[in-house]
C-alpha cells in the first residue's frame, strides 16, 4: 500500500453535472472517497484545479492578459480548495489547506517541509493555488508537489477511467492501456495531462496512476491496488 500519495482532482469534475461551479454532492464524493483512505492510514496531499471556474488560457482568447488570466485560474483553485477544505471537516477529517500564494489568513504560505510535517501528524493537506506560476496548469503543480512532498505516486482522479488510445467520449473504437510510458504519452500525443507534467514525471520517475474519481470506491480500490485505471512508468 502507498504510504504517501498525491492526489490530482480536477477542477471540471468538481462541477458534476451543472456545467459550471460546484456540485456539493460531488464535493462531498470526493470528501468520502478521501477520508475512507486517510482512515486506512494513508497521508494524503491533494491538488485540485480551477477549470469549472476559470481557466487563463481561455480567458487569453476572451481578451484577457494571459498572466492576469492564469493569476485568475490559480484564485479559482484556491476556492475549490475550501470548498473541499469545508466538505472534509464536516464530515471530521482533519485537514489543512496551504496555499503557494499568501493569503492568510485563507491557509498557510506552502512549503515543502510544512506540508509534510503536517501530513505526519495525520491531516489531509491541500495544496492551492498551482505553483503560484502563470503558463502552468495544476497537473504540472501535481507533478512538482508530488516530488517536493516525496510521494510515491501521483494519483490523477478523472472522469474516464484510464488512458486510451483516443478521446473515448469522441471516438467509441478507442481502447484503455493497463500501463504506458511516459515517452508514449507524448509522442501519441495523448492528452490526458500537459507536456510540462509528464516530462517532470519522466525525467524524476514519478509513477502516475490516472483513474476514474468520480465513481465513489474508486481512490480506495486503487489504494488496494486494483487494476481499475492506467499507470504511467518509465
Ligand atoms: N494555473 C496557473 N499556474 C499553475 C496552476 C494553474 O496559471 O501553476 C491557472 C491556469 O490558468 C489554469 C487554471 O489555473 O488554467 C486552472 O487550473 P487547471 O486548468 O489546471 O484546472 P483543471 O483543468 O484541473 O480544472
Amino acid at each position: 500500500m502507498f504510504k504517501r500519495i498525491l492526489l490530482k482532482l480536477s477542477g471540471e469534475s468538481l462541477q458534476g453535472k451543472q456545467g459550471y461551479g460546484i456540485d456539493e454532492q460531488r464535493l462531498a464524493e470526493y470528501a468520502e472517497q478521501v477520508k475512507a483512505i486517510a482512515q486506512r492510514g494513508v497521508q494524503i496531499g491533494i491538488v485540485i484545479g480551477g477549470g469549472n471556474i476559470f481557466r487563463g488560457l481561455s480567458g487569453a482568447k476572451r481578451g484577457f492578459d494571459r498572466v492576469k488570466g492564469d493569476q485568475m485560474g490559480m484564485l479559482a483553485t484556491v476556492i475549490n480548495a475550501l470548498a473541499l477544505q469545508s466538505a472534509l471537516e464536516a464530515i471530521g477529517q482533519p485537514v489543512r489547506l496551504l496555499t503557494a500564494i499568501r493569503m492568510e489568513p485563507i491557509g498557510d504560505y506552502y512549503s515543502p517541509d510544512k506540508a509534510k510535517r503536517l501530513l505526519d501528524k495525520g491531516n489531509v493537506v491541500i495544496l492551492a493555488a498551482g505553483t503560484s506560476a502563470p503558463y502552468f496548469t495544476t497537473d504540472t503543480g501535481s507533478s512538482l508537489r508530488a516530488l517536493e512532498i516525496r510521494a510515491d505516486v501521483m494519483l490523477k482522479g478523472t472522469r474516464v477511467d484510464g488512458i486510451y488510445t483516443a478521446d473515448p467520449e469522441k471516438d467509441p473504437t478507442a481502447t484503455k492501456f493497463d500501463e504506458i510510458t511516459y515517452d508514449e504519452v507524448i509522442s501519441r500525443g495523448l492528452k490526458v495531462m500537459d507536456l510540462t507534467a509528464t516530462a517532470m514525471a519522466k525525467e524524476n520517475g514519478l509513477p502516475i496512476y490516472v483513474f476514474n474519481m468520480d465513481v465513489p470506491g474508486n481512490l480506495e480500490k486503487v489504494i488496494n491496488g486494483e487494476k481499475i485505471g492506467t499507470l504511467v512508468k518509465p
